[in-house]
């Protein structure tokens, strides 16, 4: 599982099957003459040979000793980057249509180049899908996964959650999620700052990490003391409100639903951004902008003709579509002006740009399924908004492959190009540092050193189309 090391591939020593091809025996792939971006820092390596044994990546270079009946995979023009890391992708399954459809949509993202992904919402069966991927069973991103939301309101209807308003609540779910394996604790909306504390104390105290929302009873520097990773910049705007304003609130999170919240938009005080993203630094608190999920909803918003152009369509079935989209007509039949919502985005995209620059750690997350926004596709989106937002193609790749394993604890394993890294890498037909909508132009996938070229991808897609278009929605 970890290093092995040239003499090993050599001897044959590796017993893998991983990446082995029907008519060759050996275990070894070689990645040929390909432009590797190895994202250990802003350089490429032009016209190097990948050698993977098994799982992992055993050398780069050029001329190296690889054995006769290596499968080889022609890289000539391409680009190898670190496979990407979706940390706040949610599964239709995981709410909206039933568990049988998990590993479809695993393949999904996975043949969009995603080899890790984060759900930040768990529930049991998720825990049997992680194990499950792990051993190789199902064919998928490895999978980490956030508890059941902790929340201080719930509505019928709400998924995976669980409403906890006092302390001794909030401690026993923790330690509840805790001992059932989930990998992080997630908070969400309306948290009391009782709850709160408790859960995050508990967290600490039993080394699990507090992941999710932030909340006007919470609020962001109380977030920043507990050391939360932040999703969705949530209060980050509403720190932007002068002292001098007759209220305190601002449109984090859901409250973009409120319409009267959005005349804060006027107040809001941007020469406050860098001090902010340099407390977060000082914090240092990760946060996951999801600004496309944002932008695409409710600031931007879609055309009829966009959303059916979407790749995702053909793995939605017209009920399924109508259920995702149930929000949509209700949000823009009186939506707030264009002028707050093009305040809206420039107020996002510099934070993002500030915080980059404060040397916060930014995280790609595509908040998929909700409004037809699926991980993989989303994912590639939330890239794109990186770069508008202000960061090079180099540093928006970061945020899906160096960030986020740092973040996850296994960047010693995995996230960069080297020798002793886990084979999970994307192959591109076109270089992402030139413009990182290349990201989609997607030749092949390796994931634990398991190569799936483009035919078999669009095999993978097409099969998952086939059965995800006739997923109904459970409600
Ligand atoms: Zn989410």
């Amino acid at each position: 599982m970890k290093t092995i090391r040239l003499a090993s591939f050599v001897l044959s020593a590796v017993a893998s099957a991983a990446c082995s091809a029907p008519t060759v025996s050996s275990d070894t792939c070689v990645i040929e003459h390909v432009h590797v971006i190895p994202m250990d820092r802003e350089r490429v390596l032009n016209d190097v040979d990948v050698v993977i044994v098994g799982e992992t990546i055993v050398s780069l270079g050029r001329g190296l000793p690889t054995p006769p009946d290596a499968r080889r995979i022609d890289g000539r023009g391409k680009w190898l980057i670190p496979g990407l890391v979706d940390m706040h992708g949610h599964l239709l399954a995981d709410e909206n249509i039933a568990d049988e459809y998990q590993a479809d949509e695993l393949a999904v993202i996975l043949a969009n180049g995603v080899t890790t992904l984060r759900d930040p919402i768990g529930k049991p069966s998720l825990l049997a899908l992680r194990a499950a991927v792990a051993r190789g069973a199902v064919l998928g991103p490895k999978l980490r996964l956030g508890s059941p939301q902790l929340a201080g309101r719930t509505w019928p209807g709400v998924f995976n959650g669980r409403e906890v308003h006092h302390a001794d609540e909030a401690r026993a779910a923790v330690r509840e999620y805790r001992d059932a394996g989930y990998d992080f604790i997630k908070l969400t909306t309306d948290l009391s700052r009782e709850a709160f504390d408790a859960a995050t104390d508990e967290a600490r105290s039993l080394g699990i990490r507090v992941i999710g929302h932030v909340g006007d009873q919470v609020r962001l520097q109380r977030a920043l003391e507990a050391r939360m990773q932040i999703e969705h910049m949530d209060q980050f705007l509403e720190a932007l409100v002068p002292d001098d304003a007759p209220f305190r609130e601002s449109v984090s999170d859901i409250s973009v639903w409120k319409l009267e919240r959005w005349k804060s938009l006027d107040w809001l005080d941007a020469s406050r951004i860098p001090a902010i993203a340099k407390q977060v630094a000082d914090a240092g608190v990760a946060v996951t902008p999801t600004n496309s999920f944002f932008f695409t909803c409710f600031a931007r918003g879609s055309t009829d003709a966009e959303i059916a152009a979407r790749p995702e369509k053909r793995f939605v079935s017209p009920e399924l579509e109508a259920v995702l989209l149930r929000g949509r007509p209700m949000y823009w039949k009186n939506p707030p002006s264009e002028a707050r919502r093009q305040r809206y985005i420039e107020l996002r995209q510099r934070f993002v740009r500030e915080l980059h620059a404060a040397g916060v750690k930014l995280l790609c997350g595509s908040d998929a399924p909700e409004w037809i926004l699926f991980a993989g596709f989303a994912t590639h989106r939330e890239l794109d908004e990186f770069v508008a937002a202000g960061l090079t193609p180099y540093q928006a790749l970061e945020t899906a492959t160096v960030n986020p394993h740092a973040w996850l604890g296994d960047l010693a394993q995995v996230g960069t190009i080297a020798p002793g890294k886990r084979a999970d890498l994307v192959l591109l037909d076109a270089n992402p540092l030139a413009s990182i909508a290349d990201v989609r132009k997607i030749a092949a996938v390796v994931v634990g050193g398991r190569v799936l070229e483009r035919a078999e991808l669009d095999r993978m897609l097409d099969a998952a189309a086939t059965r995800l278009s006739k997923a109904k929605p459970l409600e």
